[in-house]
């Protein structure tokens, strides 16, 4: 049976359209399939856009595509319950152009996307939930969705974190989610005019605000992070959870957000918002550290189908390294177009080239991060005692102050950490990092 396609591309996210616009471009046949009814119709990020991944192939892509503000001002802190502590990051050169990263909704960035890769001359076809890929031996020879295949000699599957085309591939070799490395993202949308939103958030119009929160107002042991993104006339708000620390909790996944968007600082700045939108979404960080090969014959895995996802605690970011992965497998597949070899050995180059432009050291070297990430003491116990602290420190009785190191042990014991465990986690970070 002869190939209708040089290259299937599945899931027309970042890294899907990514692919297929480089692809078409260098005019290779490519047919990109998405099974939602509209391309970002299933799709959902915080989400700022961080860097200027999307310039290889579109180099007016900031005058053209559909952001919503350009990022001047990023705000990370610890939330206790009643309590907040904040500090902000500003740039001066954040302001200008080209501007760091952008605040995007993926509704309208994708289906823009995704007409890009249409105009560039590939075939987008959406309301296709592609089955599985169609294996001949251990080659894939394209991709199975009802009874029928449709086949090209390189797949390229971007399919997202909770990725079924991947299972059985060295990627993702058991159905299992990622055991400790799984996270969910729960997200709202609220609706507020643009000159409140800069008002309330000091900006000039274009500009964004952005916070990370390290959330110490749930009980011990659930690890949670919020964050709170203003859009051009609405604010992203959610909590990304992971989601075995959820496991034989009385906590749910619903009472999060409900919870992080109560907390006084956070009501305050979604005050008179109206709820347009909300949804829930996997996360799969941690799956590329691990030392595997992010492709074989006929097929390459990229964006958060490959785990790429990077998230230190500060940032998340994965939007830029679904572009990025999904750019340099289309510049292996058309190696191997060009080579008439879509074999293992040749599409190696993608690994090759992840290695080059530094996108898997830039997991590797991290890959300690998560653990620190994930200590349950970051959340709860570490939010309250500095929260104590400050407190303690800014407070004024009328009577004699009190000794920093009394004010210490108040906090310590408030938030029930004792010395030796504060000293073995802070040495663990430093062994960590
Ligand atoms: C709550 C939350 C907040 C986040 N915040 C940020 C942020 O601020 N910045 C950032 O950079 N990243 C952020 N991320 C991560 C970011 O969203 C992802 O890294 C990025 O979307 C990955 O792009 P992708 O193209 O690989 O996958 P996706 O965007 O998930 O796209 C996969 C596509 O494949 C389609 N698909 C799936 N299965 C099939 C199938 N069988 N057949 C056909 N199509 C299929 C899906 O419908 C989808 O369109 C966040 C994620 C979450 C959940």
């Amino acid at each position: 049976m002869s190939d209708e396609f040089d290259v299937i591309v599945v899931g027309a996210g970042m890294a899907g359209s990514a692919a297929a616009i480089r692809l078409a471009q260098a005019g290779a046949s490519v047919l990109l399939l998405e099974r939602g009814a509209e391309p970002g119709a299933k799709n959902l990020s915080g989400g700022i856009l961080w860097g200027d991944d999307l310039a290889r192939v579109l180099p007016r892509w900031r005058d053209e595509m559909p952001v919503e503000r350009h990022l001047v001002r990023k705000r990370f802190g610890l939330l206790a319950p009643e309590r907040a502590l904040s500090f902000d990051f500003e740039d001066a050169a954040w302001r200008r152009p080209p501007y760091v990263a952008h605040t995007v909704l993926r509704a309208r960035t994708d289906a823009w996307l995704a007409g890009q890769a249409e105009a560039a001359g590939a075939t987008v076809v959406p309301g296709v939930p592609v089955e599985r890929l169609a294996w001949e031996g251990s080659r894939v020879v394209g991709v199975v969705q009802g009874g029928e295949t449709m086949r090209a000699p390189v797949t390229i599957v971007a399919d997202g974190a909770n990725s079924r085309l991947t299972l059985g591939t060295p990627i993702r070799p058991s159905p299992r989610l990622g055991e400790g490395t799984t996270e969910l993202g729960v997200k709202e949308v609220y609706r507020l005019d643009a000159a409140r939103i800069e008002e309330r958030f000091q900006l000039a119009p274009g500009e964004a605000h952005a916070e990370e929160w390290v959330l110490g107002i749930y009980p011990p042991g659930v690890m949670a992070g919020g964050f709170l993104y203003t859009n051009r006339e609405t604010i992203s708000l959610g909590v990304i959870v992971r989601v075995s620390s959820l496991f034989g909790g009385q906590t749910y996944a619903h009472d999060l957000v409900e919870t992080f968007k109560q907390h006084p600082t956070i009501q305050r700045s979604i005050a008179g918002g109206e709820l347009v939108e909300y949804g829930a979404k996997l996360i799969s960080s941690g799956w590329a550290s691990r030392p595997a090969a992010f492709h074989g014959d006929g097929w390459m895995v990229a964006g958060d189908a490959a785990g790429f996802v990077f998230s230190n605690g500060l940032v998340i970011q994965g939007m830029n390294y679904a572009v990025r992965t999904g750019l340099e497998a289309a510049e292996a597949a058309l190696a191997a177009r060009a080579a008439h070899d879509p074999s293992a050995a040749r599409l190696a180059e993608y690994d090759r080239r992840l290695a080059s432009t530094g996108v898997l050291a830039d997991f590797r070297e991290f890959a300690g991060m998560d653990r620190i990430k994930w200590n349950p003491r970051f959340y709860t116990f570490y939010p309250r005692f500095a929260t104590e602290l400050f407190g303690g420190l800014m407070g004024a009785s009328g009577g004699p102050k009190e000794h920093l190191r009394r004010t210490l042990r108040k906090a310590q014991r408030a938030a029930g950490l004792g010395t030796g465990t504060m000293l073995r986690d802070g040495l663990e970070m430093v062994r960590e990092l």
